[in-house]
């Protein structure tokens, strides 16, 4: 596979021999990332990158465009009939410029838009200052009850019915457990807002049907394709049929120039792959694998934010075990075992050295990995979080991790 690399650029192909050694013998618990197929990877790298389509199917700016309709058109189908949708929008380059299509698709600059405070889950697209959304619009914020954890849906009305947002936003990038889309919606519609959701990390489980789904009733549905959907890195805006005209003019011309060819086709396979039988008992098994992994870390003494999972991701507390995020993220990695630093909810230490770490159970479950597999990570996380800074529990563990990865290969053909 890396042959022509390997001759042209030998300190490319090093680089990219060794990730796929790193993702082969490594867990990977990044709730965010995932593993796609052999089929996702080949439409990724074929010669639509060489296309330039700006556009939309058979209404093109360039010459040319037959194949690339084609598969344009087949990845918008298969969004809509995957979720539901009346219509969809598949340009976006990812999640973050999907959003900003939408908020500049339908509000103006200024605009009160509510969404999760981000220490709480939400995303930085979700009106964080540093980020285009917070400097660009009025974001107020809701979040998750001081003793649960979970969304404070009362509050979010209050919230709604004292701001008058042009638009309400539900989603989150850290948040373990199942979210009331329809409670986000009603409240929109109290107030004759538009309602949004981002169901980024979500929407593998949301195709699976193993979480409720925003379609039909929400106005805006954005999300990325290559978290636990499985798809290539990218997005979908997918709404209303009458938003759709503001929606489409937003992405082009309003935001991006032309479309990722290569990486709408690799949607479109993604999105056929999403449809079969197999990806339902795949999400199924990513949220069996979340709730295992969570008892074990609950047995082990770990503080687990909400105090469990509903869905693929499980956030913890490090403050009773008296490591940081950022030194357990390293710790970790010391083992071949792959996570994030994360703030959680009421965090009185900063971002980038926070009170907890995320993990998340996608990308082992597509390895084949199973509630067995998930007792022996939840027990190496232990030992290494209980013996920080003990080189040989990190030797000791990523042995055994690459033993375990040895028997769930990933990738054989890519050599
Ligand atoms: C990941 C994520 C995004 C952004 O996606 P990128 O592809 O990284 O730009 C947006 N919203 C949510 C909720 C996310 O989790």
């Amino acid at each position: 596979m890396l042959k022509y690399v390997e001759q042209v650029d030998p300190e490319i192909a090093a680089s990219l021999r060794g990730e796929i050694e790193r993702q082969r013998f490594g867990l990977e618990l990044i709730p965010s990332e995932n593993f796609v197929s052999p089929a996702v990877l080949q439409a990724l790298g074929s010669v639509m990158t060489n296309k330039y389509s700006e556009g939309y199917p058979h209404k093109r700016y360039y010459g040319g465009n037959k194949y690339i309709d084609m598969a344009e058109d087949l990845a918008i189908e298969r969004a809509k009939k995957l979720f539901g949708a009346e219509h969809a929008n598949v340009q976006p380059y990812s999640g973050s410029p999907a959003n900003i299509a939408v908020y500049t698709g339908l509000l103006e600059l200024g605009d009160t838009i509510m969404g999760m405070n981000l220490a709480h889950g939400g995303h930085l697209t979700h009106g964080h200052p540093v980020n285009f959304s917070g400097k660009a619009y009025n974001f107020v914020q809701y979040g998750v009850d001081s003793k649960t954890h979970r969304i404070d849906y009362d509050q979010m009305r209050q919230i709604a019915l004292k701001e008058r947002p042009k638009l309400i936003l539900s989603g989150a990038t850290a948040y373990p457990r199942e979210i009331d889309f329809h409670a986000f919606h009603e409240v929109a519609q109290e107030i004759e807002a538009v309602s949004m959701a981002d169901i980024a990390h979500i929407a593998g489980l949301i195709v699976g049907d193993v979480h409720r789904s925003p379609f039909p009733f929400t106005d805006v549905v954005t999300t990325t394709t290559h978290k636990t959907l499985r798809g290539p890195r990218g997005a979908v805006i997918m709404c209303k049929e009458r938003f759709a005209k503001d929606i489409d003019r937003a992405v082009f011309p309003g935001l991006q120039g032309g479309p990722h060819d290569h990486v709408n086709a690799a949607k479109a396979v993604a999105f056929k792959e999403a449809m079969q039988p197999s990806f339902k008992e795949y999400a199924v098994q990513i949220v069996n694998n979340a709730v295992a992994l969570a008892e074990e870390l609950l047995a082990q003494g770990f503080d687990l934010i909400s105090g469990g999972t509903d869905n693929h991701l499980i956030l913890i507390d490090l403050t009773n075990k008296g490591v940081t995020g950022k030194k357990a993220e390293a710790a970790l990695d010391e083992a071949h075992i792959t996570c994030n630093k994360n703030m959680v909810p009421f965090d009185k230490r900063t971002p980038f050295n926070p009170s907890g770490i995320r993990i998340g159970t996608p990308a082992l479950t597509t390895r084949g990995m199973k509630e067995a597999e998930m007792k022996l990570v939840g027990g190496w996380i232990a030992e290494v979080i209980h013996n920080v800074d003990d080189e040989t529990v990190y030797q000791k563990v990523r042995d055994e991790v690459r033993a375990l990865c040895e028997q769930f290969p990933l990738y054989m053909e890519q050599e």
